[in-house]
């Protein structure tokens, strides 16, 4: 499968960037992963919005779904092919613990929202989804996704602050895109992680490539970095930017 980062930042877009938002690709099925602040412009960059095949979203904050509703307008207003074919239907897959956002995930003949619970694996696509609830102000789930063909294993903390229940859910994963919004002495925070804990978590999982994301608008990113690699010397660490793309 392949990952490719389309926005990165935590909380909000800046230098031209945005915030959270994955695109993960497999045998021609498109996934979009989190929908943040200047995604769908990212998106473009690398196919048409009317190709995705499905969206999931981790969290109802902002930074992860402010395209959402503009996303719908593409799908609704834009034509395939030049005809006047519509998109298909896009599935957006979120959680109901938030009956007011989850309604909104639903516009008629455009989008239709569906649940997904902690507790029950799903299957889109290529993809097999497993959640694991995480620490954070709003219910938030972190993503454990199996390309079901190959086996390899991709794993997305979502928003979190540190929790041991990260290493067995990583374990082994192949790419561990991790929530590192804080540098080294802000450990044990509520709501988001540091280097040293998404470092630790990679290194005890048994992860095989470490992805820094969610980054914080100050503050020198290559420290953030020599932080994760001082704490996990044999893990290869890889910042998120715009248009990376990891062959998984
Ligand atoms: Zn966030
Ligand atoms: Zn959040």
């Amino acid at each position: 499968m392949q990952l490719t980062v389309l926005g990165y930042w935590g909380g909000y877009p800046t230098k031209n960037e945005g915030t959270s938002s994955y695109l993960l690709e497999s045998q021609g099925f498109h996934l979009l992963i989190d929908a943040g602040s200047a995604s769908l412009i990212s998106l473009e960059n690398h196919l048409d919005p009317l190709n995705l095949d499905a969206v999931l979203l981790t969290h109802y904050h902002q930074d992860h779904i402010a395209d959402v509703g503009v996303l719908q307008y593409t799908r609704q207003l834009k034509r395939m092919d030049h005809d006047e074919r519509r998109a298909p239907i896009l599935p957006i897959y979120g959680h109901q613990e938030d009956q007011e956002n989850f309604q909104r995930l639903t516009m008629e003949r455009v989008t239709e929202g569906i649940g997904y619970q902690e507790e029950e694996p799903l299957t889109v696509g290529p993809f097999g989804i497993q959640f694991m609830k995480t620490l954070h102000p709003v219910p938030c789930f972190a993503l454990r996704i199996t390309e079901e063909s190959t086996g390899k294993v991709f794993v997305f903390t979502a928003d979190s602050g540190y929790l041991p229940e990260f290493i067995p859910f990583s374990q082994d994963a192949d790419v561990l895109l991790a929530d590192t919004n804080f540098f080294e002495g802000m450990e044990n925070h509520r709501v988001h992680m540091t280097s040293i804990e998404v470092a630790r978590i990679a290194k005890e999982a048994n992860v095989k490539k470490l992805i820094l994301t969610h980054l914080p608008q100050e503050g020198d990113l290559e420290l953030l970095k020599a932080q994760a690699v001082n704490e996990a010397p044999d893990l290869p660490v890889i910042l998120a930017e715009k248009d990376l793309v990891i062959q998984i």
